[in-house]
């Protein structure tokens, strides 16, 4: 902090005069009065919208994202941006790969097995039908050179069937615990599959249910990240692996035990959405000032819908107000002399795909974008903080030292924020300058701002709601936002970037 302090004051001394003013048609209008115009009656008034369980939680490629992106899309017509795509659509459509593990079907000796009741699985693998095929129960699974569960059995084509940990008293490698060793030998052995009877089944099913329950989403055709593709893996409860398969901690292995189905035909193409409004610029207009925040969040968690109200929809209805204060300047005559992308996104809770998909296929050039600024999460106080009178700001001085001076530079003088640099700190085990969207643009060599005010109890949680949200704080950030983007929009220089 002492370090940036003294910058700021040595920036106001060199820095000289205010933030750009530009002359307006009727001379009586001000960047502040554009700025006031973004009021926390406004952003309540959407994000109750976009945050009530009509929408669903938002989750990337389902019906509740695809009616969020028709209310900005509805929104930006209403205040008049221009189609952010190529003239012609507030879209820019992206296909995803979605693997929902709930469409797994499982069927034992006929039997189907109810996902997370009895059975479970985690992981990408490839697309798998086997019909009819036999389970052999092979104890431990283990393959090892003084011991070995394979020894007299031929387990190929067949399905096998484990249970867990290693036998005692017998030369065996630690290492055996580990599922991916037993997957392993099962499949040099020529086995399809392989089942797993699961100690603790449910404590398990409790501690990992909502992370296996979600779809994995990624950007089409990007292939698997496991190179070396493994069979399939599946966990079923020792009450299942009793009552229909008859087998038990003193079963003795080496025998067919029964019958399975498996249809793993889970992968399905799907299509998301970022919205893209823009606003053309005077004599700089190739010259793209991009203002990013995520309108996706996480759907559903058992049945309770996650309303995303902080995450990411205080930064989405910032973005909605942004674009029109920006629409209010042009209609004053002050049309800023740099383009501004208003860009909402998508899959960002799937792992930044909306972003990366943009920045992969950008609309407007990636060398002629000056800056995106990044906001997601404002509506919250976290833990660290007393009063909404600050945000965290991550990456504004990574790239370009002229945009950190100009934030600096227009929170000293118009929104006076205690502006926060703990998580811009390179050793902050955070990592949040990674955690959203800004970062492709980082990648990119474009500088970056990321605001944002810190985690709290309802993180990812279905308690994310509208009813916490502090609008007043959203406004402050917004406004200081709204500042930062006028001023880069306006002034005579491109930011500088270090590379
Ligand atoms: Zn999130």
């Amino acid at each position: 902090m002492k370090a940036i302090t003294y910058l700021f004051i040595l920036s106001l001394i060199i820095g000289g005069c205010g933030i750009t003013s530009k002359t307006t048609k009727n001379n009586r209008n001000t960047v502040d009065d554009f700025a006031t115009t973004i009021r926390k009656e406004d952003l309540k008034k959407h994000l109750e919208i976009l945050a009530s369980d009509e929408y669903e939680g938002r989750e990337t490629a389902m019906p509740g994202q695809k009616k969020a992106a028709k209310y900005i899309a509805d929104y930006f017509a209403e205040i008049g941006l221009e189609k952010g795509v190529n003239d012609t659509s507030y879209f820019q459509k992206f296909p995803v790969d979605v693997r929902d593990p709930k469409r797994v079907s499982l069927r034992i000796n006929g039997e189907k097995l109810q996902f997370l009741k009895d059975f479970y699985y985690f992981g990408s693998f490839n697309d798998t039908l086997l019909t009819q095929k036999d389970i052999v129960y092979v104890n431990y699974g283990i393959d090892s050179p003084g011991y070995s569960d394979y020894k007299d059995i031929d387990v190929r084509n067949k399905v096998v069937l484990v249970r867990e940990g290693i036998p005692e008293n017998q030369p065996i490698n630690e290492g055996w615990k580990n599922w991916r060793k037993k997957v392993e030998a099962a499949q040099e052995h020529g086995a399809l599959a392989v089942i797993s009877i699961k100690d603790n089944f449910e404590e398990n099913v409790a501690r990992v249910g909502f992370f296996i329950q979600n779809p994995r989403m990624q950007l089409h055709n990007k292939g698997m990240k496991d190179k070396k593709k493994l069979i399939p893996y599946f966990y079923i409860s020792p009450k299942k692996a009793q009552e229909i398969l008859s087998i038990n901690a003193s079963s003795t292995p080496n025998k067919v035990v029964g019958k399975v189905d498996i249809d793993l035909n889970i992968n399905q193409v799907l299509e998301s959405d970022n919205v893209l409004g823009f606003l053309e610029g005077t004599d700089k207009k190739d010259e793209i000032v991009v203002i990013t925040a995520h309108y996706d969040h996480l759907g559903y968690d058992n049945g309770e819908v996650c309303n995303g109200a902080d995450d990411d929809g205080s930064g989405t209805v910032a973005v909605l107000e942004l674009a029109q204060a920006f629409m209010e300047a042009k209609k004053a005559g002050a049309t800023p002399r740099r383009s501004v992308l208003f860009m909402t996104v998508s899959g960002e809770e799937k792992g930044l795909l909306g972003s990366e998909y943009y920045t992969k296929n950008p609309v407007y050039p990636l060398e002629k974008t000056v800056v995106d600024l990044n906001i997601d999460m404002i509506g919250r106080i976290d833990n660290n903080h007393q009063d909404n009178n600050y945000v965290y700001l991550i990456g504004s001085d990574k790239i370009s030292s002229d945009l950190h001076e100009i934030s600096e530079k227009v929170n000293a003088e118009k929104t006076k924020l205690v502006l926060d640099y703990t998580y811009n700190d390179e050793d902050d085990p955070n990592r949040f300058y990674y955690r959203s969207d800004h970062y492709n643009f980082a990648k990119n060599g474009i500088p970056v701002i990321f605001y944002f005010s810190g985690v709290h109890e309802d993180y990812h949680k279905p308690t994310d709601d509208v009813e916490k949200i502090d609008f007043e704080k959203i406004q402050k950030t917004a406004r200081l936002v709204f500042y930062t983007a006028w001023e880069v929009a306006n002034r005579d220089e491109r930011l500088n970037t270090k590379h």
